[in-house]
């Protein structure tokens, strides 16, 4: 399982193709680490305005560690999976006290910061340390399945033991940062999904997927999971004094630490008629000053979620309510943020 050159002729393609990233340049790691955090189940040119508004406000390890969490939410507002900007404020932290702000570089220092796994640690230490690990990333296991014919499961255990027994083989010693870069360029710029540039492919002569014609079949793909439905009936509402009650979620769910409004989960989509017995939990919801009623759906990997928000008229305030001209400035998971705008 060999391919003639492959280490040299990628390093090649890379200097010549490589694209033009704000990351591309650097060695710091506190800037590898962002990108790389980021750009986990992100495209690049979703992630790119948000590395650039994250760069600006916290341009170091110390500032991020000084963080306000309600404003670092802010800017990771859209971008999803928030766990990543959670967990990167924890790692500051630890970066601040146990390493004084000198942000590690070894595999080994870095794998035991929050949120960091065998993937971002892999991708610093190589870069930023020239240690020999391989990253293996989405576009690298689709890459190595179809160059060696790897027949696992994409993201199974099997299948990342495998690419790294041959990427230990093959990754340059000298440029172990630039190889894992290329390799990541290539498998998303020429060996991509669908519209894969065989034509174009320094490798077709080797690749095995190209000669037996499996490219569609490779990486083999999961099995596919079961979606969850979900029906959220958020309660809007609206006091005298233009004020609404927000809460901060923060059970282990989806859009921890973000701010929703109260919440009455329900296993179908409710009516008028039920929400007297439904919502008896939030005692200050009447049926009859329900104002409007609107619906979004939203999906996410494995959910999907009905959303309704039922705004209605209320004489009630307490100390979690705020004006509804200040809404914007709290970090709302996306739905939630797009209806703002129609309550106001
Ligand atoms: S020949 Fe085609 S399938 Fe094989 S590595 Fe190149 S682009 Fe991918």
């Amino acid at each position: 399982m060999s391919i003639k050159n492959f280490t040299k002729k990628l390093l090649v393609w890379y200097d010549l193709n490589k694209r033009d990233l704000p990351w591309r340049n650097s060695i710091n790691p506190y800037i590898i680490w962002v990108s790389e955090i980021i750009l986990q189940q992100t495209r690049i040119e979703q992630g790119l305005p948000y590395f650039k508004k994250f760069i600006n406000k916290y341009p170091n390890v110390f500032e991020l560690s000084r963080a306000n969490l309600d404003e670092l939410m802010n800017i990771w507002q859209g971008l999803g999976y928030y766990s990543r900007a959670t967990n990167m404020h924890k790692a500051s932290k630890i970066i601040v006290q146990e390493f004084s702000g000198d942000f590690p570089v070894s595999y080994e220092s870095l794998v035991k910061l929050p949120g960091i796994g065998d993937y971002t640690a892999s991708a610093i230490s190589s870069i930023c340390n020239n240690e020999c690990k391989i990253v293996v990333d989405g576009n690298v296991m689709r890459l190595f399945s179809r160059l060696f014919d790897l027949r696992k499961e994409v993201n199974s255990i099997g299948l990342k033991n495998q690419i790294k027994f041959i990427g230990d083989k093959l990754i340059s010693k000298s440029k172990p940062g630039d190889f894992n870069q290329a390799l990541m360029d290539f498998g998303s710029m020429v060996c991509s999904p669908k519209n894969y540039k065989c034509g174009n492919c320094i490798f077709s002569k080797d690749c095995i997927a190209f000669k037996n014609n499996t490219i569609d079949l490779l990486p083999v793909k999961k099995a596919k999971v079961m979606i969850k439905t979900r029906y959220f009936n958020y309660l809007i509402g609206l006091s005298n004094n233009d004020k609404v009650k927000i809460i901060k979620r923060n059970k282990k769910d989806i859009w921890q630490d973000l701010y929703e409004f109260p919440l009455v989960e329900t296993n179908h989509e409710i009516d008028i008629s039920e929400t007297g017995k439904k919502f008896k939990k939030i005692s200050y919801f009447n049926s009859k000053k329900v104002i409007k009623k609107l619906t979004i759906n939203h999906k996410l990997t494995h959910q999907n979620l009905n959303i309704y928000f039922w705004i209605f008229k209320t004489n009630f305030e307490d100390k979690n309510c705020i004006k509804i001209n200040d809404l914007e400035s709290y970090p709302f998971p996306k739905p939630l943020f797009e209806i703002i705008s129609q309550i106001k």
